[in-house]
């Protein structure tokens, strides 16, 4: 069974588990192994970007006292 990349418009066959879910849904979009690993790797870095902006607002503690 083959299906086609909403990105890259490119067939591909999906992983045995992705497979069992396309049977199910037909009709949802699914990503070549290649544009899934970028878009997460996107996602990935706004996720530590937002990490990043995170940490500078918050005040330094010092230690904590025992
Ligand atoms: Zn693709």
């Amino acid at each position: 069974m083959k299906t086609k990349c909403v990105l890259c418009d490119r067939t591909f066959t999906p992983a045995p588990l992705q497979e069992k879910k396309l049977r199910k849904h037909p009709h949802r979009m699914f990503l070549c192994p290649e544009c899934h690993q970028r878009i997460s790797q996107q996602t990935l870095d706004r996720k530590s970007e937002m990490d990043r902006r995170k940490t500078s607002c918050q005040s330094s503690s010092g230690p904590q006292s025992g």
